[in-house]
């Protein structure tokens, strides 16, 4: 009696030793993870991306797109398709007034940006304002390419270049589908 009661408290003291023993492991390996998240914060603060990204505003589910978007605005706002070259409407539109996103109306690009490339979408050297537009980078197609979407809604715009022939030297290259045009009064 007096051996198992004995043994049983070396067991205790032992598990004691060994439950401090585990409880110091935790602790220096939670002490190292600080360190490493601390040091993974620092790097995210220095490193610069170099496209702009922000989050988009509007969420909604692809059921209520197909419902509002005809199929082939569906294919190429929501399914990041292209339009073929030379086909659409706002191609050649010369007409005075602003150029909106045909998802949800964002306000995109004037018609004072816009120029003729001769690339056979519709092409601008600027946006409206900065925040509208999202940079991302597209590596489809075997390209390494800059896909622009609307900040507004995460709609597929088309691509962004750097061979634009105005001062700014970019090329908004952008699906005559993806915008609306509303003409000035
Ligand atoms: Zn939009």
């Amino acid at each position: 009696m007096h051996n198992v009661a004995d043994r049983s408290l070396r067991n205790d003291f032992a598990n004691r030793k060994v439950g401090f023993a585990y409880m110091l492991r935790i602790t220096f390996a939670k002490l190292q993870l600080l360190k490493y998240a601390s040091r993974n914060i620092e790097c995210s603060a220095t490193y610069q991306l170099p496209i702009t990204t922000y989050p988009k505003k509007m969420d909604k589910p692809n059921d209520q797109w197909k419902k509002e978007l005809t199929p082939e605005q569906y294919r190429v706002l929501r399914e990041k398709g292209t339009e073929a070259p030379f086909t659409g409407q706002l191609y050649l539109n010369k007409e005075k007034g602003l150029y909106l996103c045909a998802a949800c109306g964002n306000e995109l690009f004037t018609s004072d940006m816009k120029f003729d490339s001769g690339c056979g979408w519709p092409s601008f050297d600027k946006e409206i304002e900065g925040g509208k537009i999202i940079q991302k980078r597209d590596v489809s197609f075997g390209m390494i390419r800059t896909e622009i979407m609307c900040a507004n809604c995460g709609s597929h715009l088309g691509h962004i270049f750097d061979d634009g022939p105005t001062e700014t030297g970019v090329r908004y290259c952008v699906n005559s589908i993806s915008m609306k045009f509303k003409a000035d009064q």
